[in-house]
């Protein structure tokens, strides 16, 4: 209260008004209270004139007496004023403040006195002034005197001007004391209700600097039904509102910050000025750097890329959203896409930057260019050589039945690399598209590698191979699809017979490595793989001898789809060797 301005603005104005009016009224009254005094004065001293008259007769005949000075001087003490007669030539004949006769006697001529004057022209006469005789201020009343019709003389009543102003200004103090505790009381009035009308404006002024503050817990009650009472309720609803608004506000930023965290892509945004306002860690991973620490800094204080650095400011010169492939090389082979968009505003309050990672999907379309670039390659290969066949045959080698047996031949042997081919392909993309529905069971190892062995028997055998059999421990069973894990080891044992040269040693071993893995291994002593090839052997159509393989009736994807269905099957595929001494192929599957 006493540190507010306002109530001392509101206090300090009204208690001057109080004062000033105060005063005016004091002075007001007092002039008026003087002049009714004078008047009062001037009544009392006419009524002394008019009783000194009423008990006189023929005084001014019988001129200066004892006796007539006597009963003046009596006169005048019981009226308490100055009497004093004057004849019609201005002698004064009596006088009650003159204490012996001849005193009176001595008295200078009064007939040029003010009062004198008007009372013999006009019947009374009245003055205000220093008297000559007694040297201080008076107020005199005269009144002419008549004799048996005839003016003769001039009763005269004074009275001296400080038993006036003694009066007048007992009565002058009064009215400043009556002034002043009015005053006061005004004042003590005036300061309650200015009180009373500050109270709330400093408790809604104060609850209103805590709500700026943030402290949305406010409310106010005041008891009046006025203008007052409605102001604070519509406060509290005001500031409820504004709680559940910045609550709301709260919420869907943090829902806002937990989506841009949980993010994929990288999301930055900056203000006009490049600083970074936001940036999730997305953002910090693609782009190397700590989205804390580039908070308020400049972004390419520590994003230092070129293409992102000129497409930034390009978008905030245009306002133009832009898409972009930004390539870091010096960090890593990664390559981003980048949109940025600038924020809706004018002026423009800054960008939003937009990245995601295209290294894995411009991979995958390489990889797809690469593949049907080798398919192609593939297909024409034994298409070409139908073509050729059909082609000499047409134009007269059909006719010699020995040739064309042998063309025919050929053709039949392309015709089938082809369809191999195209088993395989169709076999790889059912696999990779993850629509061939698996029959998991648990299939038992020893029956399943023997009917296996049994379909590879005769090429085996062709090449003078030996195909054994290594159980570690009787009824270890897997589990897997059935079709699946013949392919598997139909491919790996087709391999290990293809690339073993002739007197060759092929063995199938098999064995529990813990209580949830079988471990299933075909093992050659055929030519072997360098090491810097055992990484690629899974991939589609690589072969490390090409025209061999070809030779060999290879497509190249074999182990691509072997390593497709195991993985399918929720195992794993491995590879050692040795040039020149052989390959071990071994496969992880549950147990069964
Ligand atoms: P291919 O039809 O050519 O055999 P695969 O995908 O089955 O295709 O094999 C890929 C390549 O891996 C082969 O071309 C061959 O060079 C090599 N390879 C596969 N199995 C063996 C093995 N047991 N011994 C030596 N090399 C092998």
């Amino acid at each position: 209260m006493w540190s507010s301005r306002l109530f001392w603005k509101l206090f300090l104005v009204y208690a001057g008004l109080n004062i000033a009016s105060a005063i005016v009224f004091v002075l007001i009254v007092s002039g008026r209270q003087q002049s009714q005094v004078v008047e009062q004065v001037q009544q009392r001293l006419h009524d002394s004139a008019v009783i000194m008259r009423s008990s006189m007769d023929d005084v001014f005949q019988q001129g200066l007496t004892e006796h007539l000075q006597d009963k003046v001087k009596k006169l005048g003490a019981l009226t308490g004023t100055r009497l004093t007669l004057i004849d019609m030539d201005g002698i004064v004949i009596a006088d009650s403040d003159q204490a012996t006769l001849e005193m009176v006697r001595g008295m200078e001529n009064h007939r040029n006195r003010v009062e004198v004057i008007q009372a013999i022209s006009t019947g009374s006469g009245t003055s205000e002034r220093i008297s000559p005789t007694l040297s201080e201020p008076m107020l005199y009343y005269a009144m002419l005197f008549e004799e048996n019709g005839q003016p003769a003389g001039v009763v005269r009543a004074a009275i001296t001007m400080a038993k006036i102003q003694k009066e007048v200004s007992s009565v002058e103090k009064l009215i400043w004391s009556i002034a002043f505790l009015v005053s006061l009381t005004v004042m003590f009035i005036t300061y309650w209700v200015v009180a009373r009308m500050i109270r709330p404006l400093t408790i809604l002024t104060n609850a209103a600097e805590s709500i700026a503050g943030g402290d949305y817990d406010q409310k106010l009650y005041f008891p009046q039904q006025d203008e007052l009472g409605i102001l604070a309720q519509s406060f509290n609803h005001m500031s409820q509102e504004m709680a559940e608004r910045v609550r709301q506000l709260q919420a869907s930023g943090d829902r806002l910050g937990t989506v841009l965290e949980g993010m994929v892509e990288g999301v930055i945004a900056t203000n006009e000025h490049q600083h970074v306002l936001f940036a999730n860690e997305s953002a910090g991973r693609l782009l190397f750097f700590s989205p804390e620490e580039a908070q308020g800094k400049p972004l390419f204080e520590s994003v230092r890329n070129h293409q992102l650095q000129k497409a930034v400011t390009e978008v905030l010169n245009t306002l133009e959203p832009r898409r972009m492939e930004v390539e870091l090389e010096s960090t890593s082979d990664r390559i981003l896409g980048v949109t940025t968009t600038p924020l809706p505003g004018d002026p423009c309050p800054g960008l939003v930057i937009v990245l995601f990672d295209m290294t894995e999907l411009r991979r995958l379309e390489s990889l797809r260019q690469e593949f049907v670039a080798n398919v192609s390659h593939e297909l024409k290969t034994p298409l070409s050589s139908i073509k050729a066949y059909t082609e000499t045959l047409i134009r007269g080698a059909m006719d010699d039945p020995k040739i064309s047996q042998t063309f025919l031949l050929r053709i039949e042997e392309q015709a089938e690399r082809l369809h191999e081919l195209i088993m395989d392909l169709i076999s790889l993309a059912s696999i990779e598209s993850g629509n061939q529905v698996f029959d998991i069971v648990s299939i038992e190892l020893r029956p399943f590698v023997e009917a296996c062995l049994v379909d590879q028997q005769k090429v085996a055998e062709s090449k003078n191979i030996e195909l054994l059999i290594e159980e570690k421990e009787p009824g270890i069973k897997m589990k897997a699809d059935e079709e699946g894990l013949h392919q598997i080891l139909g491919n790996l044992i087709n391999n290990a017979i293809k690339y073993t040269p002739d007197q060759g040693k092929i063995t199938i071993r098999w064995l529990c490595e813990d209580s949830h893995t079988v471990l299933l291994q075909v093992q050659d002593t055929g030519i072997g793989i360098e090491e810097k090839y055992q990484a690629r052997l899974f991939e589609r159509f690589f072969r490390v001898d090409k025209a061999r393989s070809r030779e060999l009736g290879g497509t190249g994807l074999g182990l691509s789809i072997v390593k497709h269905l195991v993985q399918s099957l929720n195992g794993t595929i491995g590879v050692t060797s040795k040039v020149g001494e052989g390959s071990t192929f071994s496969v992880r599957l549950p147990r069964g």
